[in-house]
């Protein structure tokens, strides 16, 4: 567990008024401050000559590594988590979703071809399947065709070992037994069987728990889990996404199946983007098919999804258009002026910044229907502008510019 500045502090002469108290040997004025700077990892411990040995030992304990990276090819890591929820901090490296193919497959190639052309773009990102998890005989051939396509292949004996178990005894086992053999990168592969749902989810959250939790070496490396061969579609998308949340690192489908992968694809999105740092786009005047000086002109703010959201019913016009977006902090519409980060002054402020009035001919300014409330107010903040009220949802968009087209 990490120390927090607060909990650093206890051990430290200031908070006992001990000899040494604010001496600054550390550098830093106060041993508060050397405390909250050791929290951050912007200072050593030999800093202070002051540190009492249970402090020493609960830092050797907290710099024992939770999980390993491992390196599935030269793209591709998995593993390095460091929390247990995502809201703690964030979560690393995305869950790498595989598919199995069998190099001995007859319909090998043509399987090979439907991943390879597969991918789907969502709030910026670029999403195609992560690895192919190979069997059969034939894998030197299909290994070259698939690193042809760059697609990591999984296993990769050069790489790292595999820990296989069917509980968590037998993987804690195999990996003691790979780790005295000086293993370093291993992964855990957790069989499935015939666990139930629950009883997989529950064996991935200890073995998660081992590692980040009690920093439990056999059990601090990422873990990979296979689907059953007897899953239709709708199970596999139930149980693969409840995989993707709690805690496998690699889950491999059985099947390319595009609907499941953009379903897992959007929720893993969802999960990994950075919690504190939201998904956000360029604060700046977008422009969409060209548009002339009389094309309309939305306003939003720069929240990627609400964006990407806005920006693909635009793009879908037979016209041209103009997006305002606002700087945010990456806030939806409401969160931003509920935080005061969507006001009428910050609005006139870009309005005014981004030079739109140079722009464009018209003088209408299309706001989120979901500032209605706003409406008198921006008017107000910038007079030169007529300030429509829009839609509520993106997809309204084309429905209603079309109306206001034919008044
Ligand atoms: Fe406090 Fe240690 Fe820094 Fe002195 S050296 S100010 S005791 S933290």
């Amino acid at each position: 567990m990490e120390l927090t500045g607060l909990q650093i502090f206890k051990y430290l002469p200031g908070a006992k008024k001990a000899e040494g108290t604010n001496c600054k040997k550390c550098g830093c004025p106060t041993c508060m401050a050397y405390a909250l700077k050791l929290a951050k990892k912007q200072i050593g411990i030999e800093k202070c000559p002051h540190i009492p040995d249970e402090l020493k030992e609960k830092f050797s304990e907290a710099s024992k590594i939770q999980q390993y990276e491992i390196k599935l090819s030269n793209e591709l890591v998995t593993g390095g988590e460091t929390v247990m929820f995502r809201h703690d901090k964030t979560f690393v490296n995305k869950t790498v979703i595989a598919i199995h193919l069998d190099s001995d497959d007859a319909d090998f190639d043509t399987k090979l071809e439907k991943i390879k052309n597969y991918h789907i773009e969502r709030i910026g990102e670029t999403f195609k399947v992560d690895a192919i998890y190979l069997t059969g005989t034939n894998k030197d051939l299909a290994r070259k065709k698939i690193q042809n396509e760059n697609i990591a292949v999984i296993p990769d004996d050069s790489l790292y070992s595999i820990a296989k178990g069917n509980n968590i005894e037998e993987l804690e086992q195999e990996s003691k037994r790979l780790l005295e053999q000086g293993q370093k990168s291993i992964i855990l592969e957790l069989a499935y069987d015939n666990k139930s749902t629950a009883e997989i989810a529950e064996q991935l959250t200890y073995i998660r728990r081992a590692a980040i939790i009690k920093r439990y070496e056999p059990l601090t490396y990422p873990v990979m889990v296979k689907l059953p061969q007897n899953m239709d579609n709708l199970q596999a998308c139930a149980v693969a996404s409840l995989l993707v949340c709690r805690y496998a690192n690699i889950v491999v489908l059985n099947d390319f199946n595009e609907a499941l992968l953009t379903t897992l694809f959007t929720l893993r999105q969802n999960i990994y983007t950075n919690p504190q740092k939201p998904l956000q786009v360029e604060a700046k005047i977008y422009e969409f098919n060209e548009p002339d000086r009389n094309a309309p002109v939305l306003l939003t703010t720069n929240f990627a999804l609400t964006y990407f959201a806005v920006a693909g019913e635009l793009e879908s016009l037979p016209c041209g258009s103009y997006l305002v977006v606002t700087p945010s902090d990456g806030m939806s519409v409401l969160t931003a002026w509920s935080a005061d980060k969507f006001t009428a002054d910050l609005v006139a402020k870009s309005v005014k910044d981004f030079e739109l009035a140079k722009k464009v001919d018209t003088r209408s300014i299309i706001i989120p229907g979901l500032l209605s409330h706003m409406k008198d107010e921006l008017q107000e903040a910038m007079p030169e502008w007529n300030i429509v009220t829009g839609t509520i949802e993106a997809c309204q968009i084309p429905e209603f510019l079309k109306s206001r087209e034919s008044l």
